[in-house]
């Protein structure tokens, strides 16, 4: 017990002399990092999609078959998105790009609460709950228009749905954020969702230095440079002194 609580304060003493001598720190956010804003994870037991059907929400078969339904399911999540407020680790990583000469987040995370705590440099590989986008132009709008003003399609979630390709030029922004950065932290995230999980391995073979923050193990937790297991909101804050 002693022993291991030391590791875990040399690790934390480790990870913030390298955050102090990087001069690209890179961040990858999942919904972890949202779970103490009181926002749902995906994966975890009591996640979202242990209670919905993927399939028929976030796709676009589902999105054909039943508008309506995605439609009021994405309004439900951008409701809960928008009273949810960022919390200590979303600071944490706002008050890091003030202390390190460069800072990238790279967030699969489509809440926005990055942005609300101050983040500036924040590409979003999933899209958000904010826009919709038309399906045929692919003009982006924050109303609620159901069909395109401009070309008549239909205005759609701006958020990847399963089988759907990433954002090529954010995804490819991400990539080049990871080769360069010196210190990559991947926080929250159950590394799962494929191409964002290969952005740690990336890094790796780029040599920086992969910090997983995250309560539970991951496929990545054995290969990651060093691991903290706690919570978001509890071990940012940790890492930068400043924010707190
Ligand atoms: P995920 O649900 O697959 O994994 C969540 C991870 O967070 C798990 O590894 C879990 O151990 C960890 N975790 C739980 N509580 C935590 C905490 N307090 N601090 C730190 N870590 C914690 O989520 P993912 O990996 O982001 O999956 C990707 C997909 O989930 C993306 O498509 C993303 O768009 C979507 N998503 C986003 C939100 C959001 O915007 N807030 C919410 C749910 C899902
Ligand atoms: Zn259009």
């Amino acid at each position: 017990m002693t022993t291991s609580h030391n590791d875990a304060s040399a690790t934390m003493d480790l990870v913030r002399q390298r955050l102090a001598e990087a001069h690209h720190v890179c961040i990858l956010t999942g919904a972890g990092v949202s779970a103490e804003s009181g926002i749902a994870t995906f994966r975890d037991p009591d996640g979202i999609w242990a209670r919905f059907s993927p399939q028929e929400l976030a796709s676009m078969d589902g999105f054909m078959s039943n508008p309506d339904r995605v439609r009021d399911w994405y309004a439900h999540r951008k409701a809960i998105a928008e009273t949810a407020q960022p919390n200590a680790g979303h600071r944490a990583l706002a008050a890091l790009q003030d202390v390190v000469p460069e800072c990238t987040i790279v967030t699969q995370n489509v809440d926005r609460l990055h942005q609300r705590a101050g983040s500036r440099r924040v590409l979003e590989v999933h899209g958000n709950l904010i826009e919709n986008r038309c399906n045929d132009c692919s003009k982006i709008r924050t109303d609620d228009e159901i069909m395109c003003p401009d070309c008549g399609g239909l205005m759609r979630p701006n958020v990847v749905w399963f089988g759907e390709n990433l954002p090529a030029d954010v995804f490819q922004a991400a990539e080049e954020a990871c080769r360069r950065c010196d210190v990559l932290l991947v926080v929250g995230t159950s590394a799962e969702v494929y191409p964002a999980a290969s952005l740690p391995y990336v890094a790796l073979r780029a040599g920086a230095t992969v910090v997983e923050v995250n309560p539970n193990q991951t496929s990545l937790t054995p290969h990651a440079t060093m691991a903290i297991h706690g919570t978001s909101a509890d071990v940012l804050p940790q890492l930068v002194p400043e924010s707190v």
